[in-house]
């Protein structure tokens, strides 16, 4: 920021920390909680019963900001809490239009209610609000604001009767459905109606459910860069619009936030991920201890001197010397430590040899945590370990890891059988008692940490039960990775009241960012997955992760001269090298022309898919057209978003601003990983988010 914009945003600063600015806002159906005696309409008719039966549902009450989880809501509080801290937490409230509690400020406490607007008929909607006295309690709310926001489907709105009693110098502006508009009448206040229906969620590609609270956050974000907005808006209430237009660059919010828990829906449109809800429960006693983040390592090594213009390595480079690793790229590591398998480790002589010689730490460039592990996947099928417990603790301390994790015996697939499971569940019980004692006799250094096995929530809990009795302060939970999260938060409940405030938890081989919340408070301290750098390559679609949870396609451009399995098909079928060659180099070419603005979205695409259309996998040497035809749309919905958004040039991590559009390329390990590092970038931001606004909700 220049000096002279900070004077002038400054001087605005205190024009607009004057306005009021109120938002109002519709109940949503989906709730944090729902048990099955939810208050009725019944309930709502009698006061005396609303209390009584209020006082059953006590372990339900809460906040109504945070009562609600349905996707207008949980856009709508990201946009408010962006807008106080933009313009001061005073300067911005907040009303809740409940077809239960009638209109009611955000900090009220409320308890679960099915009572909806939106299946009433229109006379039912008159007869009710007039019983909650909403047209009086609006009027009456408004009075004082500049600036007041209407988030409101058809029959809130019509549940307000306008007009009220407004005032010349206050703006009023509607988010309402086309139909709905016409409810917006003979208002003295200047306004403003922004009629929205599916032609406006495809434009801001976001689901008409929640498109509403979507905009207001997205009007929230171009506030935070441009402080004269608000002030702007009020003015000339077009400017809402207009606004929404701008891409946020920068203080983007996550969309984790520990809000931004609500139920499954089955048929959303919407592209998020959907949050897990937190369970009912006390948090964790070693809620304090925080959250970490690990890595598992697999040689995920770039060129660091790799041309990408003329798609040549550096020559002569010795990989384990010359190549770095992500935390050597970026100034700050998106982990907060490293997972290091046994079976890793060994995977070549020459790599065992060099990390016998010069430890771990110093073979991965790596000075923070390093936890080892045996890597049970390696061997789940052998009937026992390969390993003693004597050898992995020498292992671990010659080697200088920080943690390490007793043997374990994956419970998986046919190994989960009754029978086979009890024994495998035993010799891992066995295994972390054996090594607790040895490690405590040898007076190794580094922390020991129990596996844990089993197959059901309670087989879980009673082991983590036995090895905080052993006297264990750091157990691992394994072979969990596929298994979905509802069904972890079920073990994790039940592990719940053995926990106690100097245990810490671990998840193997589990990054999902949707359950992030309910883990934490469930007592998970630390939890590791490599699915942010692998899916990079490994993801068909979703491999190129941005920050508001949109994930992108990269651009299929693979290489003529290393011959793939497609391009040798192309070849056997009489396409000739040079023809490809051209039709590769035009691909590559036209992307960059593109970043830089010399060439259209739609002269790009041609050429990315004048390549593309030849590459669909031959089963047994054919191609099946359908296959191709399939590829050919999709390839054009996606690489055509791609080239909308250009997500790279808004990705402020070091890999999109030193190689930019190569990064959004699917080409070889130098562009694939590195793609690959900027998604763990980003999934560790949005992470360090979560964990930020959570101590932000604490205050
Ligand atoms: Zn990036």
């Amino acid at each position: 920021m220049t000096e002279s914009s900070l004077t002038t945003s400054l001087a605005s600063t205190s024009l607009w920390r004057n306005l009021r600015v109120l938002i109002v806002t519709s109940c949503t159906g989906e709730k944090r909680f729902k048990p099955t005696s939810q208050l009725t309409l019944e309930d709502f008719k009698d006061l005396a019963r609303l209390q009584f039966r209020s006082n059953e549902l006590a372990e339900f009450a809460c906040l109504a900001s945070q009562m609600y989880t349905g996707l207008q809501h949980l856009r709508l509080m990201e946009g408010v809490e962006l807008l106080r801290q933009s313009c001061g937490k005073k300067a911005v409230d907040l009303l809740i239009l409940s077809a239960g509690y009638g209109l009611i400020p955000e900090n009220q406490m409320i308890v679960p209610y099915e009572v909806t607007f939106n299946i009433m008929k229109g006379p039912e909607i008159d007869e009710w609000a007039e019983f909650l006295e909403v047209h009086q309690a609006f009027e009456k709310a408004i009075v004082g604001y500049d600036l007041v926001f209407l988030l409101l489907g058809e029959k809130y709105l019509r549940s307000l009767r306008l007009p009220v009693e407004t005032q010349t110098e206050q703006t009023l502006i509607f988010l309402a459905s086309k139909t709905s508009a016409s409810y917006v009448r003979h208002l003295t206040a200047k306004t403003f109606v922004v009629t929205l229906s599916n032609l406006e969620a495809k434009h801001y590609r976001y689901g008409l459910v929640g498109l509403k609270g979507f905009l207001l956050k997205r009007f929230a974000e171009s506030v935070s860069t441009e402080a004269e907005l608000l002030h702007r808006v009020y003015e000339k209430p077009e400017v809402f619009t207009q606004s929404l237009e701008r891409i946020p660059t920068k203080l983007e919010l996550p969309e984790v936030t520990v809000n931004s828990i609500h139920e499954k829906k089955v048929g959303n449109n919407s592209k998020e991920d959907k949050f897990i809800p937190i369970p009912d429960l006390p948090p964790s006693p070693n809620i304090h201890l925080g959250m970490q983040y690990f890595i598992p390592e697999w040689d995920d090594r770039v060129d660091p001197g790799y041309d990408f213009l003329k798609d040549v390595s550096t020559p002569n480079r010795n990989l384990y010397e010359n190549d770095v690793y992500a935390h050597e790229i970026f100034t700050i590591p998106n982990y907060d430590g490293i997972l290091v398998s046994k079976v890793v480790v060994e995977d070549s002589k020459t790599k065992k040899a060099k990390i016998n010689e010069i430890g771990i730490h110093k073979f991965i460039h790596f000075q923070g945590s390093v936890m080892g592990d045996c890597g049970a996947f390696g061997y789940f099928k052998e009937e026992v370990p390969p390993y003693n417990t004597e050898e992995i603790l020498d292992y671990y301390d010659s080697l200088g890891f920080n943690y390490g994790v007793s043997i374990d015996h994956l419970i998986v697939g046919q190994f989960s059988e009754p029978g086979i499971r009890e024994t495998r569940y035993s010799l891992t019980i066995k295994n972390a008692e054996d090594f607790i004692q040895k490690h405590r006799i040898g007076g190794y250094n580094f922390t020991p940490i129990g596996a844990v096995q089993g197959w059901n929530p309670e087989s879980y809990a009673k082991a983590v039960k036995a090895y905080i009795d052993m006297g264990y302060e750091y157990i691992a939970l394994g072979g969990l990775a596929r298994t979905p999260s509802k069904q972890i938060i079920e073990i994790l409940k039940e592990i719940h009241p053995y926990l106690t405030s100097r245990t810490r938890l671990h998840l193997f081989g589990i990054a999902r960012i949707n359950a992030i919340p309910a883990f934490r408070h469930l007592g998970v301290t630390s939890f590791d997955s490599a699915s942010p750098l692998r899916g990079a390559w490994l993801d068909p679609k979703a491999n190129y992760y941005t920050l508001s949870g949109k994930k992108h396609a990269a651009v299929r451009i693979p290489f003529v001269d290393k011959y793939s399995i497609r391009i040798k098909h192309l070849l056997n079928n009489g396409f000739s090298r040079d023809d490809l060659l051209l039709l590769e180099q035009k691909a590559i070419q036209s992307l960059r022309k593109f970043d830089i603005g010399n060439l259209s979205i739609d002269e790009t695409l041609q050429l990315l898919l004048a390549y593309d259309e030849l590459l669909e996998l031959p089963r047994d040497g054919k191609v099946d057209p359908k296959a191709k035809e399939r590829r050919q749309k999709l390839h054009k919905v996606m690489y055509r978003e791609l080239l909308q958004d250009k997500p790279w040039k808004y990705c402020d991590c070091k890999i999109c601003q030193i190689i930019g559009v190569e990064a959004v390329i699917f080409r070889g390990n130098d562009r694939n990983r590195r793609r690959g590092f900027h998604n763990t970038y980003v999934f560790y931001k949005q992470f360090q988010e979560f964990l930020q606004s959570e101590k932000q909700h604490e205050h």
